[in-house]
């Protein structure tokens, strides 16, 4: 026969404890994990969805992956077998932090999309539907 436990609080109260100590062990992990791109971005780990659910799923896609700096624009060149892409304006290879950040020539198109040149703040307080408009 099972022994029941009886609990002072219901399971639910316990949720919220839960979700945090798993919260604190995820950024534990994540604070070893500083060489990865995204930590640049997101060194705190944040305890939100940073795309809106109401998004589609693509463009949530085609976010997170500007976010982790592997866009259409910069990587598509790794399955069509072809050279990595150029900036057309200092001739170094194409990254989307160059192209948020430093790409001059870009200027009004990005300025016009994302005002802040830092890329860590460029997704923390550019609108996101900015950042897809970039259509990167
Ligand atoms: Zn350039």
């Amino acid at each position: 026969m099972k022994k029941q436990i009886k609990l002072l609080h219901p399971c639910t109260d316990l949720k919220p404890i839960i979700n945090k100590y798993i919260h604190d062990k995820w950024q534990q992990t994540w604070n070893s994990k500083t060489q990865n791109k995204l930590y640049q971005i997101y060194p705190t780990i944040p305890s939100y969805s940073t795309l809106s659910s109401s998004y589609q799923r693509k463009d949530q896609i085609i976010y997170n992956q500007v976010r982790i700096g592997h866009a259409r624009l910069t990587h598509s060149y790794l399955t069509e077998h072809t050279d990595p892409p150029k900036c057309t304006n200092c001739n170094q290879l194409l990254y989307v932090k160059h192209i948020l950040t430093e790409y001059n020539s870009y200027d009004q198109t990005q300025h016009q999309h994302c005002s802040i040149n830092d890329i860590k703040n460029i997704f923390n307080h550019t609108p996101s539907q900015n950042i897809l408009n970039l259509q990167l």
